[in-house]
């Protein structure tokens, strides 16, 4: 248990008491968004089911099951998952739904993992959906899907449904300060503040951007864009934008305009960008509420249009929408 992010610990005590109680449903749908660490839950979860001796709410760590657990190589346990960036599709679930059809090779529980449900192309969702419909004895579907994902409402209504909570901010810090600082070089928590906050307070997301200098790259990039607004000049902020990393920059544009926004109208819970409040407060102060709006408006366009296209024509998008922004806000 100790492997467990204390966030995670609450409701994996939810659902493993159930099966401690007897009562364990045979198909358990976990909604949790990525940077919360979820698929540990998965795995303990797992573990408690398999294990032939539990302990409570714990697997015993100690019999056979446990072993061949702890060795990824359970003959009973099966991932259905995403295959390099694709969907999940319905040849896969059949040939696992095939797999479960059969008596359990090591005589007790067998589990399904469905990792990233909202992956499941929607014949592969009816496939899952039959097996769900026709429960087998021992036989247990624990699926994770994103909290925003729209699956189909016949496969809720099969699945005892959970929604992991986010950790509150005391206990995201407080992680983020002990596993930082278990490694080499102290981090200010102004730092993890910051970085809980461009995570939208997912602590291993926030870990990440500190890991990887994203606050002072996310910093050096946005005053770039205070330069192309003074200056009117897209082609000077264009050269700034990353091959790999030009999605994450223009959500760092739009953190920068809805914080702009949030600031114009009062509002001052869920700010993005807390490292540059004098920044966002004087840009605020030049734009209209309309005009801000129309600016978040025209960068969530280009983000969508960004990720729809794969590639083609970024810098002429990006151009695009710099364009606009200078025409439909800037000077408007
Ligand atoms: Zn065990």
């Amino acid at each position: 248990m100790s492997a467990l992010y204390p966030w995670l610990v609450p409701t994996y005590h939810q659902i493993a008491q159930t099966f401690s109680e007897g009562v364990g449903h045979h198909a358990i749908l976990i909604k949790a968004d990525s940077g919360l660490g979820a698929e540990l839950l998965f795995d303990a979860l797992a573990r408690r089911i398999m294990c032939a001796n539990p302990q409570g709410n714990e697997a015993c760590g100690q019999c056979h099951s446990c072993h061949l657990m702890a060795a990824r190589s359970h003959p009973d346990y099966h991932l259905l998952q995403s295959i390099e960036g694709k969907d999940i599709g319905v040849d896969q679930v059949r040939e696992i739904n095939e797999i479960v059809a059969q008596h359990a090779q090591q005589n007790g529980n067998k589990v399904v993992y469905v990792q990233g449900a909202q992956r499941l192309t929607e014949a592969a969702a009816n496939a899952v959906l039959k097996t769900l419909e026709e429960p087998r004895p021992n036989t247990y579907f624990l699926l994770q899907a994103e909290s925003s994902a729209n699956l189909l409402a016949t496969i809720y209504s099969r699945c005892q449904v959970w929604n992991l909570p986010m950790p509150n901010r005391e206990m995201a810090q407080q992680w983020l300060q002990n596993t930082v600082e278990s490694g080499s070089n102290a981090v200010l928590f102004e730092d993890i503040t910051t970085a809980l906050a461009m995570s939208s307070g997912r602590p291993l997301s926030a870990l990440e951007v500190l890991q990887q200098g994203l606050i002072e790259k996310r910093k050096t990039f946005l005053r770039q864009f205070w330069l192309f607004y003074r200056r009117r000049s897209p082609l000077e902020l264009l050269p700034w934008f990353d091959k790999e990393g030009y999605v994450q920059q223009v959500d760092w544009i739009l953190a920068f305009l809805a914080d702009s926004l949030k600031h114009k109208l009062g509002i001052d819970s869920h700010r993005q960008v807390a490292d540059l409040t004098r920044g966002i407060q004087q840009f605020s102060r030049e734009q209209s509420p309309q005009g801000l709006l129309q600016a978040v408006r025209i960068m969530q366009q280009v983000r969508s249009d960004l990720l729809l296209i794969n590639g083609v024509n970024v810098e002429l998008m990006l151009l695009d929408g710099l364009t606009k922004l200078i025409t439909e806000v800037f000077e408007n």
